[in-house]
This record gives structure tokens, sequence and C-alpha cells, in this order.
């Protein structure tokens, strides 16, 4: 059986992940694995990220139990891995830094990503701003136009945003565009991707660099309880915040572990979910063998999710794994659970929390009251909801105040 953590040297969880690369591209990542390989054995390096993480992220996040949200489900004590109060208010944070740190290390001067709806690509360019790094990011058009205030931060933060004009100017063309800029110039850039997806060693350098959640997690838990949690609760977009709180605990079978993906608006209905891990089927998608949503001819099916950061056709391959062995359950949250969820945590906790966490806290809504008083679940708070009330406010019709 293979390492539930290790990938093999060729970047394989089980039957997942791997290097799929077209030949001009095979070096540069190659590039890329080398000095990681090399960059996560340096004491140097590990402590200048951790400084970064402790004085510009302000990690630890805090471990903080829910009590009026326990109370109101009436089961399990639910414990809050509080993300949210990160620098840039999210998870991708943690890892953008590391990816940062790593391309200086390398000596290059220029981090270049895509990004769909924009925190990728904000949390980068504040990575970029704070190392002294370009900062390049590719955007569809159409996102351009959508996330106009993830582009105005993006250009505050001193990144360049190229609107991506061709196909269908989504993400997918955003991929594409910046793949071909990093094929064209790599000797001065690194590609910096947003998930624990791509070729290896992405899949395993994201998770190591998220690792930290869990990490935390295990040591605060263990001095406010004394013992593991029973379960662990994460949304699963491409899988980095869930390998982040997963990977402490992966070797205690005590711990349960569900990731949540979205079951969107009907789960019946191509187009209108992203649970690749309920209904995906093995597939090929940027550089990695993954589960994927796909058409009869191995196309990215298109998907669906109120919360952008979910909606991806694929998932990272240590997940695939993990389902494949069975140490992970994969469930799944609609769009509807996941407002009722975000609500709930607002008027509970006075917490707003991303529509990506709050699949997560619509699992934890399911689950806490089947479970007994005396146990533990741990939700993974990857981001605040500022980004989404918007949204929110105008899908509850939420209006102005009446004039007094
Ligand atoms: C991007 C994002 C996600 C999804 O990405 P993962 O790699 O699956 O963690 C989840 N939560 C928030 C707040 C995000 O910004």
């Amino acid at each position: 059986m293979t390492s539930l953590i290790d990938a093999d040297p060729d970047g394989f969880f089980g039957a997942y992940g791997g290097h799929f690369l077209p030949p001009h591209l095979e070096e540069p990542i190659a590039e890329v694995a080398a000095a990681y390989a090399e960059a996560r054995q340096d004491p140097q390096f590990m402590a200048e990220y951790n400084a970064l993480l402790a004085d510009y992220v302000g990690r630890p996040s805090p471990l903080f139990l829910a009590h009026r949200l326990t109370a109101e489900l009436g089961g399990a004590k639910i414990y809050l891995k509080r993300e949210d109060l990160n620098h840039t208010g999210a998870h991708k944070i943690n890892h953008c830094l590391g990816e940062g740190l790593l391309a200086k290390r390398m000596g290059k001067k220029r981090l270049l990503a895509e990004t769909g709806a924009g925190q990728h690509g904000v949390a980068l360019a504040t990575a970029a701003a704070i190392l002294g790094l370009e900062c390049e990011i590719h955007m569809g058009a159409i996102d351009v136009a959508k996330q106009h205030p993830n582009v105005v931060r993006m250009e505050l933060l001193g990144a360049k945003v190229v609107s991506v004009e061709s196909g269908g100017r989504c993400l997918k063309d955003a991929v594409d565009s910046a793949f071909g800029v990093f094929a064209a110039d790599y000797a001065d850039t690194f590609f910096a991707i947003g998930s624990v997806v791509g070729p290896h060693p992405y899949p395993s350098m994201v998770r190591d660099f998220q690792s930290i959640v869990g990490s935390e997690a295990r040591t605060q838990i263990q001095e406010k309880e004394g013992r593991l949690p029973d379960a662990l609760i994460a949304c699963v977009g491409g899988g980095s915040n869930a390998m982040g709180l997963f990977t402490a605990f992966l070797q205690d079978e005590s711990v349960k572990m569900y990731g949540v993906e979205p079951s969107g608006k009907d789960i019946t209905v191509t187009g209108d979910h992203a649970a690749t891990m309920t209904l995906g089927s093995d597939g090929m998608l940027h550089g990695m063998k993954t589960l994927l949503l796909q058409d009869d001819a191995g196309e990215p099916a298109p998907v669906h999710s109120i919360a952008s950061g979910l909606d991806y056709p694929g998932v990272g391959p240590q997940h695939a794994h993990l389902k494949d062995v069975g140490r992970v359950e994969y469930v799944t949250a609609s769009d509807h659970e996941t407002v009722e969820a975000f609500r709930t945590l607002c008027r509970t906790e006075g917490i707003i929390p991303a529509l990506e966490s709050s699949h997560a806290i619509a699992h934890a809504v399911k689950v806490a009251p089947t479970m007994g008083n005396d146990e533990i679940i741990i939700v993974n708070l990857s981001g605040r909801g500022d980004k989404d009330i918007d949204y929110i406010a105008e899908r509850l019709g939420i209006e102005e105040p009446e004039p007094a």
C-alpha cells in the first residue's frame, strides 16, 4: 500500500497525480521540483517561511470553540480553525508566501498565475509585494468584469492583470494564456499554482505549505481538550485548505475526516454543480491524473457553485487517493444548505464566513446533532465572507434600510 501522505518519486498518490506535460514544460517544472526538494530540507528556508507566517500572516490562527453554534445544534462540540483571521482573510496566503519564497530562492524575478474569481491572484500579489517580486496575473475577460474589486486589489498591490480575450474568456483560457507566457520566459518566472493541483511537485508542495493549519490545530486541541478531535470537516475546491487541516491527522485512525464539495443548484444536472469526488471519473487535467467531471471526449465539464473558489471540475490527486483508500469521506452541500449555514454562523457566532467555508459549516450542521456531547469536531473556516456579502444581499433580497 502506498503512503497516505507522501507521493512516490514521480508524484503519484496511488493511481493519481504524476506530471503529464507537453515536452517544452517538462524542464521548467522539473526545475521547480528539484528546487523545492532542496528547499524543504533547508532549515533557513523554513525559518524564513515560519517567520513570515508569524509576523505577517498573524499565525497561529485561533482554534475557537463555537459555543452558541454547538448549543443550537445540540450534539458534538464544534471548534472553528480561524483561517479567516489571516492577513488577506483566507488560507491561500500560506502557500502563496511559500511559493514566493521558493521563487526568490531560485533567483526568479516574477510570480505568474491565472486566477478565476481573483482570490488566488490577490493572495499571490500580496506575497509578491512583501517579497519584492513582480507579479503577473492572467484572468478571463469575463471574470475581470465580474470581479472588479479583486482586480483593483491586485493592481493596488503592484500586480499586472492581463485580461484574456481568447476562447470563452474564462478560467480555462486564463490557464492557457498564463502557461503560454511561462513557457516563453521561465528563466525569470515562477508559475505559482493556487491549490493542491497541477503536475508534481505542486500538489505535495502546496500541501506542505498548508499543513501548518493542521499542525497548529492538533496542538491547540490537545491544549484545550487534552485529546484529538473525533472529526474534521473542510470544503474541497482543489483541496488545499482541506489537505492543510487533514495532513497532521491522517495517521490517527480515530479521527474521521469529511471533505465537502458543492452539489450546487442541482447535482443531477451537468453544469449545475461541482461534485467532482462524488460524480467524477478518472481523467487528465492541468498536468495531473485525477478525478474529473468530464464529457465523453475527456473535456472538463461546465461546473457551478455559489462559492466561486469551489467551481473547479477537477480535484487534487491526493484527495482522489484518500477517497480510493477510504481514509476521507467526501460529501456534498448544496447552494441552499450553504446559504443557510452561512446565515446560522453569522447569527450565532458573529462571524461572516466565506461561501466556500460555509459548505464545511453546512456539513457540521448535518453531523453534529448525530454525535454525542462529548465528541469534538474541528471545522476549517478557510476564509472570511466580506467578498460574498453583495451576492448574499441580492440573493436574500436584503435592501437598504428605510429612512427614519
Ligand atoms: C480558494 C478558496 C477555497 C478553495 O480552495 P481549496 O484549494 O479547495 O482550499 C476555499 N475557501 C476559500 C476561502 C478560498 O478562498
